[in-house]
């Protein structure tokens, strides 16, 4: 790294930590040289400074938005997803699994019953309301037809 000499209260671009995009900071503490603390310009709070790696340059040009929103839906994923798994985990041991029937919207099925869908593999019957019923899936519950 080039960096020149630089001491407390001098501005430079660092990725903010509350903004998460690049903005002027002002370097508040110094260690051996290196930039240890910084003081965001815009939201003013202030935190450990990282350098920001040689290869990363090119992609924080660009702008954080759509980033910062991918990985929101992707924690929101993360977070439901495996619980919905262990659901349909314990809701399907210790069930019989030889005899599943395939899914069908004109079949009838009622609570508790195995469910092979073509799509969404096994699933169980856990709601039967008329011509819908719910179904929980690996991936989580749907809501699909059924006959009467
Ligand atoms: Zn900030």
């Amino acid at each position: 790294m080039s960096i020149r000499a630089k001491s407390a209260g001098d501005i430079l671009d660092a990725q903010c930590t509350k903004c998460r995009v690049l903005t002027n900071h002002t370097i508040v503490a110094l260690v051996d040289g290196r930039i240890v603390r910084v003081k965001c310009n815009t939201c003013s709070s202030e935190h450990n400074y990282h350098a920001p790696k040689e290869a990363k340059v090119p992609a924080i040009k660009k702008s954080t938005e759509p980033r910062v929103r991918t990985s929101t839906t992707a924690a929101t994923k993360k977070d439901t997803a495996p619980r919905y798994h262990e659901q349909w985990e314990l809701a399907l041991s210790g069930k019989d699994s030889s005899p599943v029937k395939e899914y069908d919207m004109e079949g009838k099925f009622k609570k508790d019953e195995l469910v092979k869908h073509t799509l969404f593999g096994m699933g169980i019957v856990t709601m039967v309301t008329g011509t819908k019923m719910e179904l929980l899936f690996s991936e989580g519950p749907k809501l699909l037809r059924c006959g009467k």
